[in-house]
């Protein structure tokens, strides 16, 4: 522990972020480089808990050593401490920039005033050690001869890769995109994560063994079994990739979009040619409506006003979470709280006021008689959450219909599941989700040698569980190969 009374004498401050009206006119990361001294300082507010529940269950799903590095960083070792966090996190750098970060909300500290900023320590850790070239290859010293398929390049598919690598065996990963990296690369946004962090990891990796096949998509151009056939071990990190559709009157109308439709291409676009080869949708002098919220939503929010959108409203189906804690939501848990992301904060900026209208529902998209949409209809919900803790339910307000112009409506509802080709390919088990069916452990589908990890086994979740479960498939698919295994992985499922 750096310094014993250090929660007592200093106050939380985060890193700040590029200031709103600027940030705004580019899509280089939001992201100022930390105060380094500050910072430690900030290392010093850790308490080294005799529980850290930071690193629990309820906190960081991999098990970050936090109590181990805010000391060290404190006490200026920063290659100790990039070391501690290579233990546990092999791409730290996405999370630090991209993690809701679920260690602070279970932050002892944080039951009688704001958390230690991890997140913050956690980044600037990492980006000390890429400005001080110590993220290096790290090859197998032998090679097991053993083969491994892994389907689907995101942080779930690149985490299994760099383990089994590092533990000699040789690893190929098959992604239907042109570009590596799942949605690292194509749905998070640049302003949140800079994608030549994504591509130095890939040449990372490169050095290591790992082979990457990109255009390829597995159960259209070549069957699954073609794999299992060709190597010893196949793992599906492929995603959940099915969006929830809003199917209502109008929803045929052009101009209303996926969410994932309008950020990969403007992303992809973005990459290719600094958005000049036109290949996007451009929401310039439109008024967007994006419906949902999460960081799909947010992130909808900030390429809209990065295009030059006239208007951008966000409509949320729930209420506006409290200020603070409910009773029903108390530490350690994941705090449900009102939060302005950049994205909100961006368009306060710009237009004045929060984008975000809440308890909403969205009955109608209309158009012209070309078939463009140019608005649409929606009704105020009223929301009753039974005390039995039964499914909540809404009911329509009468009489507060509204009608609202939009050129560009971007559907942000979340995802429902993997797509199905390949698991109907090899006949997998489903949970009662729809995902593909594999105990957390074992990771191992309903058929012998082939795994799953990552969204399409849990469903939709977060990089840092992507990066839980692809260290836990690495280490299950060690030791059925080889009988033993070194590799670690986190306790938490
Ligand atoms: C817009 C958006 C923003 C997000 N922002 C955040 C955030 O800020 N913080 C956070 O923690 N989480 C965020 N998430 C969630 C996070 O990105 C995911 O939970 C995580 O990427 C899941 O990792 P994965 O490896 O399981 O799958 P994915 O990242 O979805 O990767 C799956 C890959 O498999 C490929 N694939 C699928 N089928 C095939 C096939 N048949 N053949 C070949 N390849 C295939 C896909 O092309 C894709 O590249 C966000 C999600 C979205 C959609
Ligand atoms: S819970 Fe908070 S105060 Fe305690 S060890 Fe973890 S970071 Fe430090």
């Amino acid at each position: 522990m750096g310094k014993p009374t250090g929660f007592m004498e200093i106050n939380r401050r985060t890193v700040p972020y590029r200031a709103p009206n600027v940030r705004i006119m580019d899509f280089d990361e939001i992201y100022t480089a930390p105060d380094i001294v500050r910072l430690q300082t900030q290392g010093a507010r850790c308490m080294d808990c005799g529980v850290p529940f930071c690193q629990s269950h309820t906190g960081c799903p991999i098990d970050n050593l936090i109590p181990e590095w805010n000391d060290l960083i404190y006490n200026g070792h920063w290659k100790r401490a990039f070391d501690r966090l290579h233990k546990t996190n092999n791409f730290p750098e996405f999370t630090g920039r991209a993690c809701p970060a679920p260690c602070e909300g279970a932050c002892v500290l944080g039951i009688t005033n704001p958390p230690v900023t991890i997140k913050n320590i956690e980044n600037a850790i990492i980006d000390r050690g890429r400005e001080e070239g110590w993220i290096v290859p790290q090859p197998p010293k032998t090679k097991t001869g053993k083969t491994v398929a892994i389907v689907g390049s995101g942080p779930a598919g690149l985490t299994a890769a760099q383990q089994l690598a590092r533990a000699g065996h040789t690893v190929t990963v098959y992604e239907r995109a042109d570009r590596i990296g799942g949605l690292l690369m194509y749905g998070i946004p640049n302003m949140k994560l800079d994608k030549d962090l994504v591509e130095a990891r890939v040449a990372q990796m490169r050095a290591e063994g790992v082979r990457f096949r990109t255009n390829i998509n597995v159960g259209v151009d070549f069957t699954v079994d073609a794999l299992r056939q060709d190597y010893d071990a196949v793992i599906l990190a492929i995603g959940s990739t099915r969006p929830r559709d809003l199917p209502i009157p109008g929803r045929s109308l052009q101009g209303v979009h996926y969410a994932m439709e309008f950020l990969t291409a403007n992303t992809k676009s973005l990459l290719d040619s600094n958005l000049e080869d036109g290949n996007y949708i451009d929401a310039k002098d439109k008024n967007v409506i994006v419906i949902g919220g999460g960081d799909t939503g947010t992130d909808c929010i900030g390429t809209s006003i990065r295009h030059g959108c006239k208007s951008v409203v966000n409509f949320e189906l729930l209420d506006r979470p409290p200020n603070d804690r409910a009773d029903n939501n108390p530490w350690p848990q994941w705090p449900r709280i009102f939060r302005v992301d950049y994205g909100h904060a961006e368009a306060e900026a710009v237009f004045g006021e929060d984008p975000r209208t809440y308890a909403i529902l969205t009955k109608e998209f209309i158009g012209d008689k070309h078939g463009n949409v140019t608005g649409l209809k929606t009704v105020n919900i009223e929301w009753t959450v039974p005390e039995d803790g039964s499914r909540p339910s809404f009911k329509e307000v009468p009489g507060s219909e509204k009608t609202w112009e939009a050129d560009l409506v971007l559907l942000s509802m979340g995802f429902i599941g993997p797509e199905k080709t390949i698991a109907q390919q090899l006949g997998l088990k489903e949970d009662t989700r729809g995902n593909i069916k594999a105990e957390h452990g074992d990771f191992e589908t309903s058929m012998k040698g082939v795994y799953a990890a990552g969204d399409c086994r849990r469903g939709q979740s977060l990089v840092v569980w992507g990066i839980n479960e692809g260290r836990g498939v690495a280490r299950a698919v060690d030791l059925a190969l080889m009988g033993t295994t070194e590799l670690t992985a986190p306790a938490s499922a």
